[in-house]
């Protein structure tokens, strides 16, 4: 059986493409291309519905971090704590700020930011903020992270990139005080037809400093800014998936408890059962015994026509890039390689995961 990682033939089928083609024809017609009604109406919506104040459309999901921390007045040589297990993004944000990353170690278990790490590190270095990711599309401990670093003011951007549809024990992603930045990059959850991203806050004057900052400093005679806009035909294709995400991203939730329940018994390690409720379940990862045993199992699945991808396979840290900086890694480094992804898409059927887990398991 042929199951691919994603599924872009269900996901735009032929009803969803008619309807996103005449929306776009619309705007062609107006030769509306800059930000337009659809960018508005979708900061709306989407701002309603993570529970945020205000929603601001950027060109990428890079962009809403990097533009996030710059906002916040982060820049040359400030230390930023960045967990051991994410996507380049997250660094590179830091590194184009001239800031200097700082690596928090993650949890053993399902590699979220450990805040007793960040614990540590706030003691030993002057942190001025920290970028927790909800990897995966499970919720990071936002509270707990809250109490470590409010009192000592570091500030505290969240990588939502992977969490669209993802629960905090508060709210949806979103709705905590903090900015929290998404990629609306084609294979994410809430994905565009090319780049878009968008960052989340809690009140009208951090909206109004991001789009001072994505659109050339306009708006305030003493700035300068970057281009980071995002036009109205991705924005139009965004307002148009918004209608069907939720459904999505149940369908995303029930097809892990599937997963959970046909891997039973099987050597590899499933995430927490906590976490079927409340991930986006963006990606649905499962911890090998090791290095060997995640390449073995990745060629096995390959061979039955099942397609999968080793996300994370090496710690941040560990990658020629970002080599040197200071922090903490031991269980990033440990996670990081027996990590495999299996397929996860809306659309799988129990058929489909019940193949999946039935060639785990006899692996
Ligand atoms: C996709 C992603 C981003 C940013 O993505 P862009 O490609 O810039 O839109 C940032 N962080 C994480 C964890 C991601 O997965």
């Amino acid at each position: 059986m042929e199951i691919s990682f994603y599924d872009f033939e269900k996901l735009h089928n032929e009803e969803f493409r008619q309807e996103v083609k005449s929306l776009l024809g619309e705007i062609i017609d107006k030769n509306a291309f800059a930000e337009g009604e659809y960018n508005k109406k979708f900061e709306e919506d989407f701002a309603k519905m993570q529970g945020a104040k205000k929603c601001a459309l950027v060109a990428n999901g890079t962009d809403a971090i990097e533009m996030s921390l710059e906002i916040l007045g982060i820049g040359h040589g400030d230390k930023v704590g960045v967990p051991g297990i994410t996507f380049y993004a997250t660094i590179e944000a830091v590194l184009n700020r001239g800031a200097t990353p700082i690596y928090v170690d993650v949890n053993p278990i399902d590699g979220l930011i450990c805040p007793d790490s960040v614990k540590r590190l706030s003691e030993k270095h002057e942190l001025k903020a920290i970028i927790p990711v909800h990897i995966y599309g499970l919720p990071a401990p936002i509270a707990e992270l809250e109490q470590i670093c409010n009192p000592k003011n570091i500030k505290i951007v969240e990588d939502a990139a992977q969490a669209q549809g993802t629960f905090l024990p508060t709210g949806p992603v979103g709705s905590s005080n903090n900015l929290t930045t998404f990629s609306f990059y084609p294979t994410k959850n809430l994905a565009a037809f090319g780049d878009a991203g968008a960052v989340l806050m809690p009140s009208e004057e951090l909206y109004n400093k991001i789009k001072v900052v994505g659109n050339h400093g306009r708006g305030d005679d003493e700035a300068y800014g970057r281009n980071s806009r995002c036009d109205h035909l991705q924005a139009a294709v965004l307002y148009k998936k918004l209608e069907k995400i939720e459904g999505y991203n149940k369908e995303r939730k029930s097809n892990a408890a599937l997963y959970h329940k046909h891997l039973e018994g099987a050597s590899v390690r499933t995430l927490p059962q906590k976490y079927i409720e409340t991930s986006s379940w963006h990606l649905y990862p499962v911890q090998c015994e090791s290095v060997e045993q995640r390449i073995k199992l990745a060629d096995l699945l390959k061979e039955k026509g099942v397609s999968t991808t080793p996300f994370y396979d090496q710690a941040i840290s560990e990658m020629t890039p970002f080599k040197g900086f200071e922090g903490e890694d031991t269980n990033a480094k440990n996670f990081a390689g027996r990590t495999l992804c299996l397929p996860m898409t809306p659309f799988l059927t129990e058929e489909q995961i019940k193949y999946i887990s039935e060639i785990i398991k006899n692996a």
